[in-house]
């Protein structure tokens, strides 16, 4: 028995109920959305879907219903328009995000809570200020979603299928995002050796072009379709299912840190051992120095962005 509520059923909010819905990674999931009528006519959708999806009670609710939820998401607010920035919606979202945790205050019991909304670092940290909650139970999705669009795009051009890689993105999920080379295996292979012995020939600048590809990748669907939903509500799917079924899955989940990496009072995506009582335990993967210099760069960056907020 596990009971998810998500807080603004959107793109995302809804395309994730769905997937919970068909991983039948749920027994019950509340739809709450400032928008009542949206939310209902999601519910109703869903509930339509029944016939071909593990059992699960969905239904619409107000913030008394989050009640005994085991997981809480957070999904509403704002999103990037074409030509702003992630880091652009940060005002906007982080009253949004307040108003709603002032609302939850009263009804997160145990719950572990997951936020999605954008700049995801910050109104992690919006999160864990606000609630009197231990702080590994206050998860942001973080990089997973990146670290997956990384994996894609390596698989493509090494030919391999992305299960059996190893790729991470570690800090902000955004522009400032800092790609592990040092730590790609592929089949228990570092990069490095994978690549001594490959037919397929890459240019110099291969690694900084597929970077430039992986960051944009979340623009250019907005650009094209004006939201991005199918990536992400897998991913977050795949958190909730790591934390539901205790998994113990390293994910690049956004956390507080706390020391880790010389870095406090912060949150940011690292490898996470993801379980039931949220993060688990953070893992810190050995850097290259341009890889610590890039985290340096992405804590100033989300550290700067929280001051302005
Ligand atoms: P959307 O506009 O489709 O949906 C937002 C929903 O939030 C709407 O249904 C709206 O009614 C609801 N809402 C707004 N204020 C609310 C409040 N106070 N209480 C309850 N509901 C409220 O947007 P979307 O595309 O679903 O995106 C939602 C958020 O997720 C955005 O901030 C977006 O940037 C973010 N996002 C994050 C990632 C990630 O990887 N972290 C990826 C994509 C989108």
């Amino acid at each position: 028995m596990s009971k998810v509520s998500i807080i603004g059923v959107g793109d995302v909010g809804a395309t994730l109920a769905y997937a919970i819905q068909i991983h039948g990674l749920a027994t019950e999931i509340i739809l709450v959305d400032s928008n009542r009528e949206k939310a209902e006519a999601n519910a109703l959708d869903m509930n339509h879907g029944l016939f071909f999806t593990p059992l699960v009670s969905i239904r619409t609710g107000s913030y008394a219903d989050c009640e005994e939820s085991d997981l809480l998401v957070i999904a509403a607010g704002a999103r990037t328009k074409p030509e702003e920035t992630r880091l652009d919606l940060t005002r906007r979202n982080a009253r949004i995000v307040k108003e709603i945790l002032r609302e939850l205050e009263s009804y997160i019991g145990t719950a572990r809570l997951l936020v999605i909304t954008n700049p995801v670092d910050v109104m992690t940290k919006v999160a864990v200020e606000n609630l009197d909650v231990p702080s590994h139970r206050v998860l942001g999705s973080g990089t997973v979603l990146d670290s997956a669009r990384f994996r894609y795009e390596l698989s493509r051009r090494c030919k391999v299928d992305p299960r059996n890689l190893h790729a991470y993105v570690i800090g902000e999920h955004g522009d400032s995002e800092v790609f592990l080379w040092s730590q790609v295996h592929i089949g228990g292979t570092p990069l490095e050796s994978f690549c001594q012995d490959c037919e397929y020939s890459c240019t110099a600048d291969e690694q900084s072009s597929l970077e430039k590809k992986v960051r944009a990748s979340g623009y250019h669907i907005v650009e094209k379709k004006g939201y991005t939903n199918y990536g992400v509500s897998l991913a977050v799917s795949r958190i909730i299912g790591a934390i539901l079924r205790d998994e113990r899955s390293v994910l690049t989940v956004s956390t507080l840190l706390q020391g880790t990496y010389n870095l406090a009072d912060i949150c940011l995506s690292v490898p996470c051992i993801v379980g039931a009582r949220g993060v688990e335990r953070i893992i810190e993967t050995p850097l290259s120095e341009k890889e610590e210099e890039g985290l340096e760069m992405s804590a100033r960056v989300v550290g700067s962005t929280i001051a302005s907020s």
